[in-house]
């Protein structure tokens, strides 16, 4: 199916009503330069290294006669309110590649204006591409559903980048990422049709993504099944990001991939220690709406655009709605079976669905490092007495006479529970350490490989990139496995 979209190639900021996309040319870069290449995915993609005329490719300043670059229009609901028409404002798709592991869209993120750039320049600056080339293989190795990045490139081009927060213009250099996945469709892109009442060409691009992305899907009602199997998607892809600790930031429907993937890399963070009302997103205060703690239920909200966009091609809503309302119930299930692995128990029973709130509870109110807490819980021994002691290195303050007790009263609970697991104690331990990661990618690590390579010395941002591909490991990248030093303490996960 070729969709409807706009091939004039005009990328003067405009409304496109009725269109799906708009033809968009990157603009070219003077400089480009290679900074960094994910060998994994090239070879999933069977691509070989880049040579010089495939970095030109990579920065956008060449095409070639396969390719058919265009941005993608859609809409959305941006902190909680109708934005109207958006599309990839920074974002250019060239192709797509057909390999033995699937199919790829890819796509360059930072390449110039299109028509859905509305006043910004389309460019990517090169902190927040370094940023999302991190996180993207990061959260791929840690096993969380995710777009990818295949390579960063630098322009050699300074951008503008009016800091709103703290309100300086700057000068910084540019990046370009390419980015990859089997498609960035997002809610927004079905949002976007059903604002327009454009019940054609919205049942066209729902059976166009069912057909090519849930091609299992038959029978009766295809539309509420694969609604259902959204639902399903986005629920585990929340459970995902509770797990390893993982806060987006701006979690509009916009954001939000029909793949279930973790999708448009911006002012994200993972937790350093677990604080359920962490937002890494300077705009999002003081509202908190893309705090840590709210994410599942932000995703419930979303879902529920999506389900009211769709809503228009249904006669009967009942199905539709309870459907979304399945959300809570598999949320629930997919989280306590994400906690049984990650306490390491045999199955997760209604009295350990009571262990698994005290932890809740009490983590949230002591804030230890979340990643450094997890590892050790796997090494506690069941003799252990002094909790404070085995548990020190990961918290950030001391603990006043009733924190200890809590945590003492905690951990009592769950020796005892371990001790009744069926399973022997070492592979409950296993299992913990292969759902714990132990290396994450800290903001304040981040920030230290992303000055340095501003200084042009990519020794920090390489070392990231290496242990990235480890983050269950039991040994090695040691001066990574630390807490937030005390300087960076309240540094937001600025991105833009
Ligand atoms: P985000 O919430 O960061 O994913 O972006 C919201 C919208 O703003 C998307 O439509 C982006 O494509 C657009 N956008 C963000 N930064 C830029 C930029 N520098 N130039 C053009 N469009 C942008
Ligand atoms: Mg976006
Ligand atoms: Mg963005």
């Amino acid at each position: 199916t070729r969709f409807e979209g706009d091939d004039s190639g005009d990328r003067t900021p405009r409304h496109t009503p009725g269109m799906l996309y708009s033809k968009a040319e990157p603009t070219p870069v003077p400089e480009p330069k290679l900074l960094a290449w994910s060998k994994e995915l090239a070879a999933d993609l069977e691509l070989a290294d880049p040579k010089k005329e495939d970095i030109d490719i990579l920065a956008g300043n060449r095409l070639t006669k396969s390719m058919y670059p265009y941005a993608a229009c859609y809409a959305g609901h941006q902190f909680g309110n109708w934005a109207g028409q958006l599309g990839d404002g920074r974002a250019i798709t060239l192709g797509e590649i057909h390999s033995q592991k699937g199919r790829f869209e890819l796509q360059l993120k930072g390449a110039g204006p299109t028509a859905y750039s509305r006043r910004a320049d389309g460019r990517a600056v090169l902190r927040s591409s370094v940023r999302e080339y991190l996180i993207s293989e990061a959260m791929y190795f840690l096993g969380v559903p995710t777009t990818r990045a295949l390579s960063l490139v630098s322009t050699g081009e300074k951008v503008l980048r009016d800091m709103f927060y703290n309100g300086n213009a700057e000068y910084e250099p540019g990046a370009i990422t390419t980015r990859v996945a089997p498609s960035f469709l997002r809610f927004g892109n079905f949002e976007a049709l059903a604002a327009q009442k454009d019940r054609e060409k919205l049942q066209k691009l729902v059976d166009w993504t069912i057909a090519e992305f849930y091609p299992h899907i038959k029978g009766e009602d295809p539309v509420l099944t694969w609604f259902k199997e959204v639902v399903l998607k986005t629920a585990n892809l929340m459970v995902e990001w509770q797990r390893v600790g993982f806060v987006h930031g701006v979690m509009n429907t916009d954001n939000m991939s029909i793949l279930g993937l973790t999708i448009d890399y911006g002012p994200f963070s993972f937790l350093d220690n677990y604080d359920h009302n962490f937002t890494p997103n300077t705009t999002d205060l003081p509202g908190r709406r893309y705090a840590f703690g709210n994410q599942p239920s932000i995703a419930y909200w979303n879902l529920g655009k999506l389900a009211n966009a769709i809503s228009i091609l249904f006669d009967d809503l009942e199905p539709l709605e309870e459907a979304l309302n399945s959300y809570e119930e598999i949320f629930w299930n997919a989280y306590y079976g994400m906690m049984e692995k990650k306490l390491g128990l045999d199955k997760v029973t209604l009295e350990d669905k009571e262990l698994i709130t005290q932890f809740e509870k009490i983590l949230s109110s002591l804030q230890p490092d979340m990643t450094l807490f997890y590892r050790l819980l796997a090494e506690v021994s069941l003799e252990e007495k002094d909790f404070v002691h085995h548990f020190s290195s990961s918290f950030y303050r001391e603990l006043n006479t009733p924190e200890r007790g809590d945590l003492k009263d905690l951990m009592e609970n769950y020796i005892k529970r371990i001790t009744k697991n069926s399973i022997p104690r070492k592979l409950s331990a296993k299992i913990m350490n292969r759902n714990n990661p132990r290396i994450i990618l800290r903001n304040y690590l981040l920030h230290q490989a992303i000055e340095d390579l501003e200084k042009g010395d990519n020794k920090r941002f390489l070392r990231l990139q290496e242990a990235m591909k480890v983050p269950y490991a039991a040994e090695g990248f040691d001066e990574l496995v630390q807490k937030r030093p005390e300087w960076a303490t309240n540094k937001a996960g600025c991105s833009m």
